[in-house]
């Protein structure tokens, strides 16, 4: 990295990286809305430590390289950490990973053999947890690493998180981890975010940390945060002695680990782990930026210490972002189920985290100018989260002569009618409550496996349905017959037959797919799971109040607005009658009311899905083991306690076997369920 020459040269620029890295930090760790990418956020910091290097004099004791940055927030009360909270000091590339183990190896002298644990970096942030005498009692973040913020009651909405150690022990435990969210939800909750109209979150990170850092938990509570703790505090006075054994411990009392560490004995085998799990992280739920090295055991850590930022014993390992050229072929406009207009770029096909990516949305017009993006430009693009597809900048140097900025229409492209901005909303709408595209949307949500799950009806029955006239609302699925729909275009009797029989089938789906179909805003699959069983039927569910719904486990303040705003609608309500009418289920049979059937069998297990089911669908399968207990997961690690197994089960059930993970087969399932 360049350093200017002379010392009046440097002195400025470090002054002005000070700036900008203190007001980007604001950004980051108070207003969890980065407005930079990490990776040139720590180019800024890199250069800072080279001027500071270079000239010794410059560098300050508030220098970001020197102190764990982030502060509390004043609303929160403050909590003084028994021992500082540190960062870590990350290496870029192996390069640096090597520097970083020739350091230690010098320090640790007759020790160089030492074996270290690779973990991987969950994208999160950090909290420390105080358990007294067994029992949860403070949760606080990090905050500046000395003191940080009391979000006690936000962490007790975490499910996944005992309340009480598994043996009860006397006196204060402390023990660490991180806060974060399953790339799915935090999709989802940037879907829903967008639909109504709220900033995005940039990644998981600041999604966790934007859900954590609510004064209301019921919002953090409706926002599925996840934690994953690997450390704890003081581990000598428990008899640990290497950071193996206390991830070990943690499980053991039946604290959430993430389950993928490793102990390596050289950096051979460090650097496989790296290249493993930069394979493997896509297939995680949880997103991880990186890979943590420490060394195993605690008794060598005092020997290399830490500075006053970050120990000397670990060091974060970050993988490069993927951040790939694509052409701009397209700008198409999707119409929404509530009638939004998004623009969306379609794009060059472009490999990226480990899909092809062909398609990213531009949100709204202010955006598309913000960003400038013209069709034909050449453009970087990235998966925020490495979730989704995100368009980071046009490359200006490739930009064609003829580019012109792109303008969103002025009217549906479906439907022809005027489009609105409704301000505050930056979004187009279109008003037109029969538009074929919204009901073209609707349609394909509620047929969707989620949902009514209704087989053979696809986007292009759909679109014969809704052309020819013969549905109108989902309700109107309901009405057809074998006869008429063998009536339509290339559509064979038995077909038509098999697809009568799935709509009347459909009528049996359990009342959260039904919650899931109705489309209500904000509303998806785990929600309506969340909100069904506390609901005997649909009428006590209209009947709620908004202060009723949003104090609910998994709802919140949004949601429940949304729930009372939907049935306030008469024509939503329309739409339940004829469901209802039509013999739709509208009401919880018993079974599946949470509480009335956690099983000894799947309480706390770590269930994973592969393969085909014959008798049920995979959400259902889902549903029931969670129903009773269990936790279900996407993939499988050491931690996964059993793996059902359907037709042609995948790589997942190969890692299983590996793994030495129970599996049971569909009719083993079964059989536990009854
Ligand atoms: P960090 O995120 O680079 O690493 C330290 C943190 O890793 C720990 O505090 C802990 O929370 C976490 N961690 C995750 N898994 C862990 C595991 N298994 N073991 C131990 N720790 C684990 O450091 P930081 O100080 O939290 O944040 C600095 C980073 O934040 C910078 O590198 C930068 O990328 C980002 N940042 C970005 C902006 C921006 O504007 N984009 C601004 C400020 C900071």
């Amino acid at each position: 990295m360049a350093v200017p020459e002379s010392f009046a040269q440097a002195s400025a620029r470090a002054e002005a990286l000070r700036r900008e890295i203190a007001l980007n930090d604001e950004l980051y760790y108070i207003l969890d809305s980065p407005r930079m990418e990490d990776h040139e956020y720590d180019a800024m910091l890199r250069e800072l430590s080279a001027i500071e290097e270079a000239h010794p004099e410059l560098l300050t004791p508030d220098s970001p390289n020197m102190r764990v940055r982030g502060a509390p927030r004043g609303e929160f009360h403050k909590v003084i950490h028994d021992a500082p909270m540190q960062s870590l000091d990350n290496a870029l590339d192996k390069d640096e990973l090597a520097a970083f183990f020739d350091r230690a190896y010098r320090s640790l002298g007759e020790n160089a053999s030492e074996s270290w644990v690779c973990e991987p970096k969950i994208d999160g942030l950090a909290v420390s947890l105080i358990y007294n005498d067994g029992i949860f009692e403070i949760g606080s973040t990090r905050g500046d690493g000395h003191v940080g913020e009391d979000v006690t009651q936000n962490i007790r909405t975490i499910r996944s998180l005992p309340l009480r150690l598994k043996h009860a022990r006397k006196g204060r435990i402390e023990v660490r981890g991180e806060v974060c969210m399953a790339r799915e939800d935090f999709a989802e909750l940037n879907r829903t975010r967008e639909e109504s109209e709220l900033p995005l979150f940039a990644n998981p990170r600041n999604a966790a940390a934007g859900s954590l850092r609510q004064l209301d938990h019921a919002i953090t509570s409706s926002r599925r945060l996840k934690i994953f703790l690997y450390h704890v505090n003081d581990a000598a006075s428990l008899g640990i002695d290497a950071q193996r054994d206390m991830l070990r411990w943690l499980e053991n009392e039946g604290l959430p680990t993430q389950g993928h560490d490793r102990l390596c004995e050289s950096s051979d085998e460090i650097l496989t782990y790296l290249d493993e799990w930069g394979k493997s992280r896509f297939a995680d739920s949880i997103n991880t930026d990186g890979v943590v090295v420490k060394l195993n055991l605690l008794s060598l850590r005092e020997k290399l210490g830490s500075t006053s930022k970050a120990p000397r014993w670990a060091i974060a390992f970050k993988y490069p972002p993927e951040e790939k050229r694509a052409k701009i072929l397209n700008v198409e406009i999707s119409v929404g189920r509530t009638g939004r207009l998004t623009p969306t770029a379609v794009m060059a096909p472009v490999q990226l985290s480990g899909t092809t990516v062909q398609r990213a949305s531009l949100h709204n017009q202010d955006e598309i100018d913000r960003k400038d993006v013209r069709i034909g430009d050449t453009v970087w693009v990235h998966k925020a989260g490495e979730i989704i597809p995100e368009i980071l900048r046009v490359d200006l140097d490739a930009r064609p002569l003829d580019s012109t900025p792109f303008t969103m229409p002025t009217v549906c492209p479906a439907c022809g009618a005027s489009a609105v901005r409704l301000p505050p909303e930056v979004a187009l709408r279109c008003p037109n409550r029969s538009c074929p595209a919204q009901l073209q949307e609707e349609l394909i949500h509620f047929v969707s496996r989620d949902c009514m799950d209704i087989n053979g009806i696809g986007e292009k029955l759909i679109g014969q349905l809704t052309e020819t006239g013969l549905v109108k609302s989902a309700a109107d699925l309901y009405d057809l017959s074998p006869q008429t729909l063998s009536g339509l275009d290339r559509m064979a009797e038995k077909s038509a037959r098999n697809v009568a029989t799935a709509i009347a089938s459909s009528k049996n789906r359990p009342f959260y797919a039904v919650l899931n179909a109705l489309g209500v805003r904000n509303v998806g699959k785990k929600t309506a799971r969340d909100i069904t069983s506390r609901f005997r039927d649909m009428d006590a569910l209209v009947a709620a109040r908004e202060d009723e719904l949003a104090n609910l486990d998994g709802v919140g303040p949004t949601i429940a607005a949304s729930i009372t705003s939907h049935f306030a609608d008469p024509h939503n309500m329309a739409v339940v009658s004829r469901l209802r009418a039509a013999g739709v289920r509208m009401e919880n049979d018993g079974e599946e009311v949470t509480e009335s059937i956690i099983s000894e069998t799947f309480a706390g297990k770590k269930m994973v899905f592969t393969g085909e089911l014959s008798s049920m669908s995979r959400p259902d399968a889902e549903a029931a083991a969670e129903q009773r207990g269990a936790f279900t997961s996407a993939s499988v690690s050491r931690k996964t306690d059993v793996v059902v197994a359907g037709d042609n089960p995948g790589s997942k059930y190969n890692k299983a076997l590996s793994l030495g993970v129970t599996i049971w087969s569909e009719a083993e399932f079964l059989e536990k369920l009854e």
